[in-house]
């Protein structure tokens, strides 16, 4: 996944819509960027995965 792309996505995903958490890890959350995939979670439950292109290939909340 291109810097920008990935940049503008952890914009976009960066609080939970949910209940507002900004944090990843220590079991706060999770943040996943590889190639063909972007993928963010939180501990509440919601989450959210993106092709390449940042588009929305699941979303469970
Ligand atoms: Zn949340």
């Amino acid at each position: 996944m291109n810097a920008l792309k990935t940049f503008e996505l952890i914009q976009k995903y960066s609080d939970c819509p949910l209940c507002g958490n900004d944090k990843v890890g220590n079991g706060a959350g999770k943040l996943i960027v590889e190639d063909d995939r972007f993928y963010r979670s939180c501990k509440c439950g919601w989450e959210v995965e993106t092709d390449e292109q940042g588009n929305e290939k699941l979303i469970n909340q």
